[in-house]
């Protein structure tokens, strides 16, 4: 089957959505627990996600570049770093990391940590 750019990035903004909201709502103290949680959702995502040559890349990417779950700044901080080593291999603009604050609001309402890993 022809390749579908425009389904492909699609699937890539849905994705990175999904990805860069729950690391906005991981537990700024995770348990051990929550931080294998995350770890191991991670390390799936990169092997089970849809288009197969991008998976393919993000697995050595996750292999260069650890997944950081200590806390909630250490996990927002380091999707925010792959995202923008996949920016960088697309050749589009990166992502001032220092602007996330707020940018990823899951409009759930509820306590802060609810829901959350
Ligand atoms: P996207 O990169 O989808 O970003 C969406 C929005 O997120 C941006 O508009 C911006 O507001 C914000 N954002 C941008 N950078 C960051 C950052 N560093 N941190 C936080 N927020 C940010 N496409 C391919 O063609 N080839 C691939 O190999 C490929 N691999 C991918 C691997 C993964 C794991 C994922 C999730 C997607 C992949 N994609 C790939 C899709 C690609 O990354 C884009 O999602 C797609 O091209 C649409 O790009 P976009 O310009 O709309 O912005």
């Amino acid at each position: 089957k022809l390749e579908n750019a425009t389904i492909k990035a699609e699937l890539g903004r849905a994705s990175w959505k999904l990805f860069h909201t729950m690391m906005a709502r991981f537990p700024d103290k995770p348990t051990h627990d929550d931080s294998l949680a995350l770890k191991t959702y991670i390390q799936l995502f990169a092997r089970l996600y849809p288009c197969g040559d991008c998976a393919r890349h993000f697995q050595k990417l996750l292999a260069q570049f650890p997944p950081q779950t200590s806390s909630r700044n250490a996990a927002a901080g380091w999707a925010c770093h792959v995202h923008n080593q996949v920016n960088e291999r697309l050749e589009k603009p990166l992502f001032d990391c220092n602007n996330l604050g707020d940018f990823y609001d899951c409009g759930c309402g509820d306590e802060d940590n609810k829901g959350a890993a």
